[in-house]
């Protein structure tokens, strides 16, 4: 029998004040996977991942992670259960140095990532350790950014848009980071609008629309579908 998975969504639903912006988003994802929420401007990605992570509270509907109920639980208490969530404006402390953002989340699981191991992953930033958060590049920020979050332990990331308004350099640096943590284990749900990098780093993506997942695509038959993704993203 197939494996359960290790995060399964269902009939997600969540709202913004009086505004229902997630109707009924369903996916699972398994240990080790990386798997894409592709989709349009506004089609709901970040909205999911924020109610995932119970940032967005206003929610009904069902998460499992690790087979336990996650819908109910504060932000902080998810976050405990070992989901870590990179947002896309990154928040960087702009008057901390690198290494005082590194420190800065508490672990939540034993095996969180040293410092030196993040340096490892991302030269530069050793380079750029005293640095203010103010001073580094785009690249370097979505570095620190990432780095921070390997750092609390998690095993499960959620990343919204790691690679936006980034030099292909820098992309390329990024898809290689994920493609080494996902050979150590980790789990990791990316939100891409860049679907040619998503195809370099997923093995599967879910199409959103509207506030709901309404497709899936295996990487491996990205190419046979690639008119059918153009018209999902409006490309
Ligand atoms: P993008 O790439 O533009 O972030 P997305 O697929 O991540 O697109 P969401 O940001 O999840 O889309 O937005 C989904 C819907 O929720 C949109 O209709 C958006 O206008 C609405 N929305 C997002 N943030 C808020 C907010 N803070 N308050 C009210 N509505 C919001």
């Amino acid at each position: 029998p197939a494996q359960a998975p290790l995060l399964s969504v269902r009939d997600l639903n969540a709202w913004y004040g009086e505004s229902h912006a997630l109707h009924g988003v369903t996916f699972d994802v398994h240990e080790g996977e990386v798997v894409t929420l592709l989709g349009r401007n506004g089609a709901g990605k970040t909205t999911t991942l924020k109610a995932i992570m119970g940032i967005l509270a206003k929610r009904t509907g069902s998460v499992t992670f690790e087979d336990r109920e996650t819908i109910g639980l504060p932000a902080r208490a998810i976050a405990r259960a070992g989901i870590a969530y990179c947002p896309e404006e990154r928040g960087i402390f702009s008057s901390l140095s690198v290494e005082e953002n590194l420190m800065l989340p508490p672990q939540v699981k034993s095996g969180g990532m040293s410092v030196e191991r993040i340096f490892e992953l991302f030269p530069n930033l050793r380079e750029r350790l005293s640095s203010q958060g103010t001073k580094l590049s785009g690249g370097e920020q979505q570095m620190l950014a990432i780095g921070r979050i390997l750092r609390t332990g998690a095993k499960t990331l959620l990343l919204d848009e790691p690679t936006e308004g980034l030099a292909p350099v820098i992309i390329q640096q990024i898809g290689r980071t994920i493609e080494r943590l996902k050979a150590e284990g980790f789990t990791i749900i990316l939100v891409e609008q860049n679907f040619r990098f998503a195809a370099t780093v997923a093995d599967r993506h879910y199409v959103v629309e509207q506030g709901k997942v309404v497709d899936q695509i295996l990487n491996d038959e990205l190419d046979a579908n690639i008119e059918k993704l153009h018209a999902y993203l409006g490309v």
